[in-house]
């Protein structure tokens, strides 16, 4: 693909800080990057913002908001103020969407965490939608059911989506965490209008740990072109964005990953 779709999320090269993300991605004709908020935090979003448009990039997207089960009124009440915080952040970025890690099934009860994860979209839709930040929910791998997120599927936050039937609430294709899903091609037509990202990296077996074992794209089994492909068909014009969370690839010097990295774009996406 050209790499005038390309984006960078920061947890691929966690050891730049925001400033040496920005030159690097300047450096190789990468013209958008997803920070994480952990990256923005010293700097404060509105600076953060002047960082990234004064080099001439783009923010693609704000990782992350969402984790709303708790077992507590006062956890989930916590979560949602989290939450209101990220949307401000996202606001004052520039970011289009803020991503949501839904949060895991817990207490033995997938339906109960599933209802309180609708409900927390829902008290902080209104908030999204004065601020003109898009809710983008990020459906997780089922292995990460437990630990992340108990929305696993495309499927599942396309049901999401349009039981809360919002416009300000959209889906993020991960192709690590839906590459499998039978009828893919058909979840992603349902979701036109509503994709708020596509993300990349590769499913590389065998996978060590349920974070951290991503492959780089071309590496492994996913037909990312394809998918990407058939995102593009139904109207998705955002970037696309290279999230490799991978113990192997922290432990190289981030440059050399980002060469890597820009160069996949360019031959495997
Ligand atoms: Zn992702």
């Amino acid at each position: 693909m050209d790499l005038s779709e390309s984006a960078v999320n920061s947890a691929t090269v966690p050891s730049l800080d925001l400033a040496a993300l920005v030159s690097a991605c300047v450096e190789r004709n990468i013209p958008a990057i997803s920070p994480w908020r952990d990256l923005i935090a010293p700097h404060g979003a509105a600076a953060a913002r002047r960082i990234i448009t004064d080099a001439g990039l783009t923010v693609a997207g704000l990782c992350r908001g969402g984790l709303f089960t708790a077992p507590t009124e006062q956890s989930r009440h916590a979560a949602i103020e989290d939450n209101l915080r990220a949307i401000d952040e996202a606001h004052d970025l520039g970011a289009p969407a803020l991503v949501l890690v839904s949060g895991p099934i817990i207490e033995r009860d997938p339906a109960g965490s599933r209802s309180m994860i609708r409900t927390g979209i829902e008290s902080i839709l209104p908030h999204a939608r004065a601020a003109g930040v898009a809710l983008a929910i990020e459906p997780l791998h089922p292995m990460m059911a437990a630990s992340r997120s108990a929305v696993t599927s495309l499927r599942e936050a396309n049901d999401l989506r349009e039981a809360i039937g919002e416009p300000e609430v959209g889906v993020v294709v991960d192709v690590y965490h839906v590459w499998w899903e039978h009828d893919l091609i058909d979840q992603i037509s349902r979701a036109a209008g509503h994709i708020a990202g596509l993300h990349v990296s590769d499913w590389v077996t065998p996978i060590h740990n349920e974070l951290s074992s991503r492959g780089m794209m071309g590496d492994g089994c996913i037909d990312i072109p394809g998918i990407r492909a058939r995102v593009r068909s139904v109207g998705y014009d955002g970037y696309v964005e290279a999230e490799v969370l991978s113990e192997a690839w922290w432990s190289v010097p981030p440059g050399e990953v980002l060469d890597v990295v820009r160069s996949r774009f360019i031959t495997a996406c």
